[in-house]
């Protein structure tokens, strides 16, 4: 037997994940790293530390899965996406910290580009809405504040890259310096329709391009891990952001077919294949992959808070202990009672947009308790997806006949209930809801020759559950009601 290996490096930990060939799974290890957070509304991650846990769990998985090095067929990459590192191509070192995807530092120069004019441009090129959280507000902001960076960039010394990015200079010794297409359109400098950086943003924002990493399709020959790391050179084969990498996990290669991932945040992809649909309603297009790999485009919606309000409860609040709690203390009541929480701790994502809104809690009375305040949580990620959902139905002009949940906050059977009540429509649960890792492989399979498609793919039926939805349709609009006036208060309104 011949196995294959996904990295998976996201917002909170990093895992390793050994697959065998017919993708089950044989072992996994995962390790958190440190959350920085030096202003209340910046979010930081240490380079350096992401690369020594993402070995850490390689080398760790490899020992738990009990196989040789000999019998790794290739390696697939997934990552968190727009997080932004810049480094030094002599030393090797970053200059300044990750800036994460939720860091909302930029907001300010984002209002000016705004006003600049560039948001048709900037929507019709990179197919991104303008807002901190894409990656080139972030390089900006690393070349005007760190001390020597612009210099040393215009000198052609530095390097950027999202963690993909990072981690294959690193893993392959400093030998490639490549990104994949789905992390590149994720940067707000790639031009999705002529699949190159667009000099012009660059120009705009002052990003000198010997900066940029060389892209390249999410499968296929694409770099190798360097014999230091586990003794035997290892081909690196597939490579995608972690949103595309769950869309192909999840096996949506048919035109119009939805996933979410329900972790820190909520993101719904839905496949386009060749058509790239201009959203009118708030969502964003982006590169994903084909049932071959290869590139073609999707429709997305992303939710900045959604699992992490569970941590909220339970770190900030001390309203749990466990995240999988929430489930039990929700059930105890048959409703929130009027309660709604809009969790806009990072401002508001799709198909809002606003960076400046802040999370309201109203509709409290006297007899409101933990169990309300808690299932108006799990609720919240459900009106949160729903107003994704109706974005999409609204840009495909159909109503999409099916959601493919996964992610950590999956397993929460009240969650996926509420969701296809909320959003009307079929949530479909996979066994295996690890699909980020999972598409990983799957491209890294595909890129070492092993299958030519994901229709060679489908070994067993995937399904664990479907939820169909199953509320009155006035309780429903009645509720979304509430949840509508809800998100108004907490809009910003200067
Ligand atoms: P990420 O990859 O974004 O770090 P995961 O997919 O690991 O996230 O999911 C973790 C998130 O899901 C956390 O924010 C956690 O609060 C939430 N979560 C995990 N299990 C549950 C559960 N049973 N019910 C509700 N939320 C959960």
């Amino acid at each position: 037997m011949k196995y294959i290996i996904a990295l998976d490096q996201g917002t909170t930990s990093c895992r390793s994940i050994v697959f065998d060939e017919k993708f089950n799974m044989i072992a996994m290890s995962q390790k958190e790293f440190t959350q920085i957070y030096p202003h209340p509304t910046w979010v930081e991650h240490d380079g350096e530390e992401i690369l020594s846990t993402q070995i850490e769990t390689l080398r760790d998985v490899i020992k738990k899965a009990k196989i040789n090095t000999e019998d790794i067929l290739s390696v697939g990459i997934t990552n968190q996406r727009e997080s932004t590192i810049i480094w030094n191509r002599e030393t090797g070192k970053p200059v300044y910290n990750s800036i994460v995807w939720q860091c909302r530092r930029t907001a300010d120069y984002c209002d000016e580009l705004e006003a600049s004019g560039y948001t048709a441009y900037i929507k019709e090129t990179t197919g991104l809405t303008i807002d901190a959280y894409f990656s080139a507000t972030k390089i900006k902001w690393i070349l005007d504040n760190v001390e020597g960076a612009r210099e040393d960039a215009l000198k052609g010394k530095l390097a950027f890259g999202t963690m993909d990015s990072w981690l294959i200079y690193n893993l392959s010794g400093g030998k490639y310096h490549i990104t994949d297409y789905t992390n590149a359109s994720r940067t707000m400098l790639y031009d999705i329709n002529n699949l190159c950086w667009d000099e012009k943003l660059m120009s705009v924002m002052d990003i000198p391009s010997s900066l940029m990493p060389c892209v390249v399709p999410s499968s296929g020959q694409l770099a190798y891990i360097d014999e230091s790391i586990l003794g035997r050179k290892i081909p690196i084969t597939g490579i995608a952001g972690d949103q595309q990498s769950a869309l192909f996990g999840q096996n949506c290669v048919n035109f119009g077919e939805v996933k979410n991932t329900y972790g820190t945040g909520c993101f719904l992809l839905a496949n386009t294949l060749d058509e790239k649909i201009n959203s009118t309603s708030g969502l964003v297009t982006t590169l994903a992959c084909k049932a071959d790999g290869s590139v073609c485009y999707a429709l997305e919606g992303s939710v900045f808070i959604a699992g992490a309000l569970i941590q909220w409860l339970r770190d900030e609040m001390g309203l749990l202990t466990t995240a999988a709690e929430s489930e039990k203390y929700a059930n105890m009541v048959d409703s929130s009672d009027g309660v709604y929480i809009v969790p806009a701790f990072s401002g508001l994502g799709a198909p809002h947009w606003d960076m400046r809104a802040k999370a309201v809690i109203v509709g409290l009375s006297r007899g409101s308790n933990r169990n309300h305040l808690i299932r108006a949580s799990l609720e919240a990620i459900a009106y949160q997806l729903n107003d994704l959902m109706q974005a999409l139905n609204t840009d495909l002009n159909a109503k999409a006949a099916y959601i493919k949940a996964d992610g950590g906050a999956s397993a929460n059977d009240l969650l996926m209930q509420l969701t296809a009540d909320m959003a009307d429509t079929d949530v479909i649960r996979p066994k295996n809801i690890e699909s980020t890792a999972l598409g990983a492989a799957m491209l890294a399979a595909i890129g070492i020759g092993l299958y030519n498609s994901t229709d060679e793919m489908n070994f067993a039926d995937s399904t664990d559950r479907v939820f169909t939805p199953s509320i009155d349709k006035d309780k429903r609009n009645a509720l979304l009601k509430g949840w509508n006036e809800a998100v108004r208060m907490c809009i910003s309104h200067d």
